[in-house]
């Protein structure tokens, strides 16, 4: 099976947006064994939209639109398509009422061009969307596969996912089951796990191992086919096995977790509070942790602290510490740690303090970071960064190495 994705909307081609749905798709696809030979990107036009789905037709078996599935005048793919296939537009029952009731719960009045999202191909397999109004559909016409997709990636990544993939397999004949499993890195970059897991790297086959780097975080996807998901888990299990007794060190969660996600979950199903004191990143670790929902079980509260005198004065700081080891040190880190602690009667104390830039701070290079972890009955921990990104980057950074260090521990507490 070949695939052709074609993403429709000018502002992709101004430039005003990246076509981050091609991305996606490709992606997926690649998991599921489908080849995609061409990506195509066309503006909100029919004409030139019916000369790209000539062209895809002969060269395609699976044409894969992203967009113009909405209610305005601009989104015209269905009825370009339509056109070009032969076939006609049904209203779907089952659309309009989730279009109705989308309305009714989010209290707006539905205008009459809105009934357009519910127009279907006749005979098309509905695929809905369950994040927005207008549903995907996929049908066949001499020996074509068309799937349409609404342009948003919040609505068109589920519904590919759940609903286009499943679809593709079935009609590929495939019976095999594709699973994978994520693990999630922090504080190791991309070419560093790809040399210490080198050798799994160049003998892989099924299970297949891709790592995936973005800004700041390095992903690892094990990916195994075989007749049930349970026989591709015991595929994918030893695999990942050997890759934690290698760079185990480094793994913070698995699939979905994020650092934040990750270290809220420690914290609520243990009980444990929090109290941060913040110098450099001035409230930023505690913003990551308070987007996680129920995090109010465990997060007390913390304290910007950003020159010496808050350090001082707010959470009693002594002078001479600062003055003997300066700011930018475990010592500090240490004591922001036990006294903020101390001062919001949380289980866990955290202290950040740094030098972000662009200049250096008593003397301690730009890009040094001190992070101190306090809780009862245990030793305060410090661990020490050497960033080297511009200012923000680095208290962004810092709050997420805080977060990642916050993990280790609390799962070193808890075991
Ligand atoms: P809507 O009902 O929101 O109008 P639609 O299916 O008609 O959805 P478009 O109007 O083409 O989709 O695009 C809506 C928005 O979705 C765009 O403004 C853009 O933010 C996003 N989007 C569209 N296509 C892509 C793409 N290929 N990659 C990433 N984002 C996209
Ligand atoms: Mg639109």
């Amino acid at each position: 099976m070949k695939a052709e994705i074609i993403a429709i909307g000018s502002e992709l081609l101004l430039g005003q947006i990246t076509n981050t749905n091609a991305k996606f798709i490709s992606l997926k696809l690649a998991e599921v064994g489908i080849d995609v030979h061409y990506q195509t990107v066309v503006g909100d036009n029919p004409d030139r939209l019916d000369e790209v789905i000539e062209i895809a037709r002969k060269r395609a078996d699976v044409l894969i639109f992203s967009g113009g599935l909405g209610p305005t005048k601009d989104d015209m793919t269905k009825e370009t398509i339509v056109k070009h296939i032969g076939t006609t537009l049904v209203s779907d029952d089952e659309a309009l009422l989730y279009i109705q009731q989308y309305f009714e719960r989010s209290g707006r009045v539905m205008t009459e061009n809105n009934k357009k999202q519910a127009l279907v191909f006749k005979g098309a397999k509905v695929l809905p969307n369950r994040k927005g109004m207008a549903p995907g559909m996929a049908v066949e016409k001499d020996g074509v596969r068309y799937i349409l997709l609404p342009g948003p990636p919040h609505e068109m990544e589920p519904m590919f996912t759940d609903e286009a993939i499943p679809y593709l397999l079935g009609a590929a004949g495939k019976k095999e089951v594709i699973t994978s499993r994520v693990l999630k890195f922090y504080g190791i970059g991309e070419a560093e796990l790809e040399h210490r897991i080198q050798h799994i790297l160049e003998k892989q086959t099924n299970p297949t191992v891709a790592p995936l780097a973005t800004a700041d975080a390095v992903t690892l996807r094990i990916t195994a086919k075989a007749e049930s998901e349970a026989a591709a888990f015991k595929l994918i299990a030893p695999m990942e096995k050997e890759i934690r007794s290698l760079v185990g060190d480094y793994i913070y969660g698995t699939d979905e977790d994020t650092l934040s996600s990750k270290a809220a979950e420690l914290l609520m199903r243990n009980g444990w509070t929090i109290a941060s004191a913040e110098s450099l990143t001035a409230g930023l670790f505690m913003a990551e942790l308070a987007g996680e929902p129920g995090i109010s079980s465990s997060l007390e509260g913390g304290l910007v602290v950003y020159n010496e005198k808050t350090k001082t004065e707010q959470l009693g700081i002594e002078q001479s510490l600062l003055t003997e080891y300066g700011v930018v040190s475990a010592e500090c880190a240490a004591a922001l740690a036990v006294n903020v602690k101390r001062k919001f009667n949380a289980d866990i104390g955290i202290g950040l303090t740094g030098a972000a830039g662009p200049d250096s701070h008593d003397g301690k290079p730009v890009g040094t970071v001190w992070i101190g972890i306090s809780s009862a009955n245990a030793e305060t921990e410090t661990y020490k960064l050497l960033l080297s990104g511009s200012r923000n980057v680095n208290r962004l950074r810092a709050a997420r190495f805080a977060l990642y260090y916050l993990i280790k521990y609390l799962s070193a507490k808890e075991s």
